[in-house]
């Protein structure tokens, strides 16, 4: 899920200075899970902006806002309230802000901050694992992430300065290289310490980047590139033959 939390008021009514009449687009699953976008969240800025002077002429709040389908559709139905609106105002991720630009076309503001991908440990707790690279290696570390868990991204083993197992850099959390080696050792691969890592192909990690799925097919494109896991069977096959 995106982790998303809502912006100061104050920067809010910033970005709207010189418009009195908005639309908010709240998004019924990440930032409803995060309690910055879920409808208790729209029906409370739409009350402070009420307060604040303004007139709201109209909320939805989509199943899931990165949906441009499902946000056109919502559009479509709420058409009149979003002319007489001079903005929209969205209080999601900023691919929810992207989807609703692309609906509309309207000048629309972002309500949240977008601040990471994570798991949802329990309702209100939400921790970062991946950081999208592009390209996962996760395998040869037990399934944990020494690019998001270390704070340094240290592919090849500890930096030396943990103490009492937590970071150097930030002593409230976990050194990253201390929870892939108790990993390691609780599956029976601590071996897999002693294999040199070759430095990541970041060019996967360059934004944007696009993911396209055609009758099965799927092809990611970044930095000028392509990766297609269909392409990559063909050329095995044909190199078998
Ligand atoms: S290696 Fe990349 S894709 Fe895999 S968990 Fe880490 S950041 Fe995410
Ligand atoms: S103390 Fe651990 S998590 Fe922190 S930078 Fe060093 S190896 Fe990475």
């Amino acid at each position: 899920m995106h982790a998303t939390i809502q912006k100061p008021f104050r920067e809010i009514l910033e970005m709207l200075e010189g418009e009195n009449r908005v639309f908010i687009v709240g998004c019924g699953n990440c930032a409803r899970k995060c309690q910055s976008g879920g409808e208790p969240e729209v029906a409370a800025m739409k009350e402070r902006l009420e307060k604040a002077g303004k007139t709201v002429s109209g909320t939805f709040v989509p199943d899931g806002t990165c949906s441009l389908t499902e946000v056109s559709g919502l559009v479509k139905d709420n058409q009149v309230a979003i002319d007489e609106a001079e903005s929209m105002l969205v209080l999601a991720c900023g691919q929810g802000v992207h989807t609703v630009v692309d609906a509309t076309g309207k000048i629309t503001h972002p309500g949240c901050n977008t601040i990471f991908g994570g798991e949802t440990l329990k309702p209100g707790d939400v921790r970062e694992y991946c950081q999208l690279c592009g390209e996962c290696i996760i395998d040869a570390y037990g399934g944990l992430c020494p690019l998001t868990l270390c704070a340094k991204g240290l592919l090849n083993g500890a930096c030396g300065g943990s103490k009492d197992g937590k970071c150097e850099v930030d002593p409230e959390r976990d050194c990253g290289w201390n929870l892939i080696y108790e990993r390691l050792r609780a599956i029976g691969k601590l071996d897999a310490l002693y294999q040199y890592k070759e430095p990541k192909d970041y060019r996967k990690a360059t934004r944007s980047r696009r993911l396209t799925v055609t009758d099965g097919v799927a092809v990611f494109r970044f930095d000028g590139n392509t990766y297609s896991p269909y392409e990559l069977q063909q050329e095995e096959v044909g190199a078998s033959k």
